[in-house]
């Protein structure tokens, strides 16, 4: 299923030129294009022998140097636009090509996302041979960037159109719960409805790139400042930073896709994001846990799929109580991994019982039947 996500656009001075011109190159191959292809038609109808063959955007480059400055996946799209166009002609269901013009024409061209070139980060879309534009991303999407169209008003406004490759709804059995409780020791560790706990460590790959960081960071505190090695050392860190968002992104994208996929109704914990920021070395892991980005993308995709989400109210007491019995056994600071239940006597690891006592909260809230609260009050 494709789908298509406009968004408006922010280049820079550059960057509008490098799009105008592109923009430019588009229009000129697709009308250089149409006037050969009739050319050779009517060659063919004057009797001059066989056909020639029509010319290609790249054989256009030698005579037209100025074409090499544009994205050549563009000139690419100019041509099979105009052979839609001629499909169109000969199926009978519209008119013979006309040129575009400058003036009266949509102002656009079309690229495709070849091994990632088209690509979200940081507020910002990537594009082939312009790189990151600022843009204003006010609703998110799932899926695989299959090509970007970029247009411009009349006015001077751009905006990118991106046709997106998604999954058909997954299906799921009515009724599947998860509880997620968040954590530092592992990223999540999770229960379903049939009593199947699973604990989420970071992946290895990150591990090492957040390893990398370090010696990064370290490695540039010793250069000397405006010396060349600074200035390498500051490159090698700012790609490692990259490189460490990319793969968080990447895990957090893929885990919160499988549990949208598997559940029906997700229960994760809101954090008290003040509360533990307070300890430095703790606000630091938590910071880079991604946390935050987890739960704004379990958000939207249970959204998108037809989830229910429940955001566990930030006081809600899961590591307290004991998911056997339900007695409260009072605060347990963060170094308590496992623990004794006072009342049943029940042997608990702090994350499993979090989650379960989480689970237990969906299901309560759903059997209740008063209604599907998106955050659960006090
Ligand atoms: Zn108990």
């Amino acid at each position: 299923m494709l789908k298509g996500y406009k968004y408006r656009l922010h280049p820079t001075p550059a960057q509008t030129e490098f799009l105008v011109r592109t923009i430019g190159c588009a229009r000129f191959v697709y009308n250089k294009l149409l006037e050969d292809r009739i050319k050779i038609h009517e060659e063919a109808k004057a009797g001059g022998g066989p056909k020639r063959k029509p010319p290609t955007p790249a054989s256009y480059k030698p005579l037209f140097p100025f074409l090499c400055e544009a994205d050549s996946l563009a000139l690419a799209n100019a041509k099979l636009h105009l052979d839609a166009a001629f499909a169109k002609f000969f199926a009978g269901t519209a008119g013979f090509p006309v040129f575009k013009s400058k003036r009266k024409s949509r102002a656009s061209y079309t690229t495709n996302n070849q091994h990632g070139t088209i690509r979200i980060e940081a507020g910002k879309v990537r594009l082939p041979k312009v790189g990151f534009i600022r843009f204003t991303q006010h609703r998110d999407f799932d899926g695989e960037i299959r090509s970007a169209t970029v247009s411009m008003t009349r006015t001077g406004k751009f905006f990118v159109s991106l046709l997106v490759e998604q999954d058909d709804e997954p299906w799921v059995p009515a009724g599947h719960t998860v509880g997620i409780d968040l954590g530092l020791e592992h990223f999540a560790t999770m229960t379903n409805d049939a009593l199947v706990t699973e604990k989420i460590a970071n992946p290895r790959n990150l591990r090492q790139a957040e390893a990398r960081l370090k010696r990064a960071q370290r490695a540039l505190a010793r250069k000397k400042p405006g010396s060349r090695n600074r200035e390498k050392a500051r490159l090698l860190l700012a790609k490692t930073h990259e490189q460490v968002r990319n793969r968080r992104h990447d895990f957090l994208h893929k885990l919160s896709r499988r549990i949208v996929d598997e559940n029906q109704v997700v229960v994760v914990e809101t954090l008290r994001p003040r509360e533990m920021m307070q300890d430095r070395r703790l606000a630091k892991a938590i910071g880079d846990a991604g946390w935050g980005e987890f739960v704004r993308q379990l958000e939207y995709k249970c959204k998108f799929y037809g989830r229910t989400l429940i955001k566990a109210d930030p006081w809600f007491a899961s590591t307290q109580v004991c998911s056997a019995c339900g007695e409260n056994g009072g605060r347990k600071g963060l170094h308590i991994r496992e623990w004794t239940c006072g009342a049943c006597g029940a042997h608990h690891d702090r994350d499993v019982n979090a989650s379960l006592n989480l689970l237990r909260l969906a299901e309560d809230i759903m059997s209740s039947g008063q209604g599907l609260p998106d955050e659960l009050g006090q």
